[in-house]
C-alpha cells in the first residue's frame, strides 16, 4: 500500500507539472509568434532560426517529367521516383524504397553516411525497369530532403548547422551537404544533379500545396519536430539578397529549438536534456517528438521503481537503459482497450522486464503515457496557433481558408496525440476561427515534396 501511495504521488506531481491550461498555451503561442519575428529580424535574433529555404515558388500542379527524391531525416531514409503528368494531372507514377540507416553510420564519418546513401540510390536507379528512361541525354534531377538545420545559400546548397535527433557526425558540421552528396554520387558513377535541398517540413508544405493552394504551413511530428511556412519576402528584414519575383519565401523555422519560460519542463525533461547528445538545445522538440516521448515515460517509471517496490522486486537493467522504451510502445499502451490492459502488461514485460503487474499498476502506467502525450499534443497545438498568429490568420477571417499540412510518424500513428492536438487547436482558436482553419495529414509530403521542388526549380531554370 505504501508503494502504491508513493507511485501515485509521483504521478500526481507529474500531472501537476505537465499541466497546460489554455492560458499557458496562449502564452506559448504568443512567444512562438514573437520568436518568429525575432528570428526573421536578424541572424541569431532567436533560438528559432527561421532559416531561408530559398524556395520562392511552390509547386503549382503543372510540373512535368521524371524526378527523384531522397529523404533523410530520422531512422529510415527513402529514395523515390515520380512521374509528374503536368497540366494538373499530378503524380502519374511513383515508386519508392525505404532503407533503414545502420545505427553506426549515425555517429561515424560524413563520407560513410553519404557513401551509403549514394550506394542505395545507385541500386534504386540500377533496378529501373527501363534504364534508358532518360534517353534525351539529360541528367536525372534529384530533390534532397535533409531534415537537419542547414544554412542555405541557394535552393541547392547549404551547410549543416548542427545535427539533431540521433545523429552526431562531427566532420559534417559546417560542410555543404549537397557537395558531400554530389561527391558520393560521383564515386558511385551516378549521373544525377541535386536540384533542390530542403527539409521534411518544407517538403510537406510543397507536397500539400501541390494539391491545395490554401496550404500555408507544413509541420512534422515524427522522430523530431519542425515547421515551415510561406512568408512575404519583404517581411524578412535579415534577408540581404535580391527579392524573388514571387514575393514569397518559404521559411524553415527549425522550431524544435524553441524555448520559453512558459514551457512546462519537469525534472525528467531536464535530466533527459542533460544526458542527451545536444544538451540545452531542441527543448521544444524534446517535450514533443517521437524520439523522446517514450524516453520521458521510461524516466518516470524508473523513478517510481527506484523509490518504491511498486513494480515488485525487479531487475532494473532494462528500465535503466536509455531510449529502450520507445514512443510506439507508449502509444500501444495508451491505446490499450482490453479490459485487463493486456497490452500494457505485454509491453512492460517485453521491453522493461516488469512482470506480474496488477491492473492498478497498469492503469497508472497508462496515465503516465497520457500525461506525457497530452502535454506534447497541447504544446504542439500552441505552436500551430503561434504560426497562425504570426500570419494574422488567428482572428476572424472572412473568406480566408488556412490549411496546415502535417506529416510524421507520431502524428500519423499516435491517434490520441493527433486527436488531442486537433481538439486543442480548436480550443485555442475558438469556434468561429476554427471554421476557416484545417489541419490535414499530408501523406508522404517529405518524400514527394523534394521531387516537386526539384521539378519546379528545373522547369524555370
Ligand atoms: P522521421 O521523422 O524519422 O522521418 P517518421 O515521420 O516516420 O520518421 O516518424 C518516425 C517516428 O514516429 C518514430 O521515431 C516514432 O517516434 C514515431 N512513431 C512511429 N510509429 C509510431 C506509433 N505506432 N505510435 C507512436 N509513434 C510512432
Ligand atoms: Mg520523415
Amino acid at each position: 500500500a505504501e508503494a502504491v501511495a508513493m507511485a501515485e504521488k509521483v504521478v500526481a506531481d507529474l500531472r501537476e507539472k505537465c499541466e497546460t491550461p489554455a492560458e499557458l498555451l496562449r502564452e506559448v503561442a504568443s512567444a512562438m509568434a514573437d520568436e518568429m519575428g525575432a528570428g526573421l529580424e536578424k541572424e541569431g535574433g532567436s533560438r528559432v532560426n527561421m532559416l531561408l529555404s530559398y524556395v520562392d515558388k511552390l509547386p503549382t500542379g503543372r510540373e512535368e517529367g521524371l524526378f527523384y527524391g531522397l529523404d533523410l531525416g530520422g531512422t529510415n531514409f527513402r529514395v523515390l521516383r515520380v512521374q509528374l503528368g503536368g497540366n494538373e494531372k499530378h503524380v502519374v507514377n511513383r515508386e519508392s524504397r525505404e532503407v533503414s540507416i545502420p545505427p553506426q553510420l549515425m555517429s561515424g564519418s560524413s563520407s560513410e553516411l553519404f557513401g551509403f546513401i549514394a550506394s542505395e540510390l545507385a541500386k534504386f536507379v540500377a533496378d529501373e525497369e527501363c534504364a534508358n528512361v532518360l534517353s534525351n541525354g539529360k541528367k536525372r534531377e534529384l530533390g534532397f530532403t535533409f531534415s537537419f538545420p542547414v544554412k542555405q545559400r541557394s535552393v541547392a546548397s547549404g551547410t549543416l548547422v548542427k545535427w539533431t535527433k540521433a545523429f552526431s557526425i562531427d566532420d559534417a558540421v559546417g560542410e555543404d551537404v549537397v557537395a558531400e552528396l554530389q561527391t558520393a554520387m560521383e564515386k558511385q558513377g551516378l549521373d544525377m544533379h541535386v536540384a533542390a535541398l530542403i527539409n521534411d517540413a518544407v517538403g510537406t508544405l510543397a507536397g500539400a500545396r501541390y494539391y491545395d493552394k490554401d496550404v500555408v504551413a507544413g509541420v512534422i511530428f515524427g522522430t523530431g519536430t519542425n515547421a515551415a511556412y510561406v512568408e512575404k519576402a519583404n517581411a524578412i528584414p535579415k534577408w540581404e539578397g535580391e527579392l524573388p519575383n514571387s514575393g514569397d519565401m518559404v521559411i524553415n523555422m527549425e522550431w524544435g529549438n524553441f524555448c520559453s519560460s512558459h514551457l512546462p519542463v519537469t525534472e525528467y525533461d531536464q535530466e533527459l536534456d542533460m544526458e542527451s547528445l545536444n544538451p540545452g538545445e531542441q527543448i521544444y522538440e524534446k517535450l514533443m517528438s517521437g524520439m523522446y516521448l517514450g524516453e520521458i515515460v521510461r524516466r518516470v517509471l524508473l523513478k517510481i521503481s527506484l523509490q518504491s517496490s511498486f513494480f515488485g522486486n525487479i531487475d532494473h537493467t532494462k528500465l535503466k537503459t536509455r531510449f529502450l522504451l520507445r514512443t510506439p510502445h507508449i502509444s500501444a499502451m495508451h491505446h490499450d482497450e482490453t479490459p485487463d490492459l493486456k497490452i500494457v502488461a505485454e509491453k512492460l514485460e517485453e521491453n522493461l522486464e516488469i512482470t506480474g503487474t496488477s491492473l492498478e499498476t497498469r492503469k497508472l502506467v497508462v496515465e503516465i503515457c497520457d500525461i506525457v502525450a497530452r502535454r506534447a499534443a497541447r504544446l504542439a497545438a500552441a505552436g500551430l496557433a503561434g504560426i497562425l498568429k504570426k500570419l494574422g490568420r488567428d482572428g476572424n477571417a472572412k473568406e480566408q481558408r488556412s490549411v496546415i499540412a502535417i506529416d510524421g510518424g507520431l502524428f500519423e500513428h499516435y491517434t490520441k496525440f493527433r486527436e488531442c492536438l486537433q481538439m486543442t487547436l480548436g480550443e485555442l482558436l475558438g469556434e468561429e476561427v476554427s471554421k476557416s482553419v484545417a489541419v490535414k495529414h499530408a501523406d508522404d509530403g517529405s518524400g514527394i515534396g523534394a521531387a516537386l521542388i526539384a521539378a519546379s526549380q528545373s522547369q524555370y531554370r
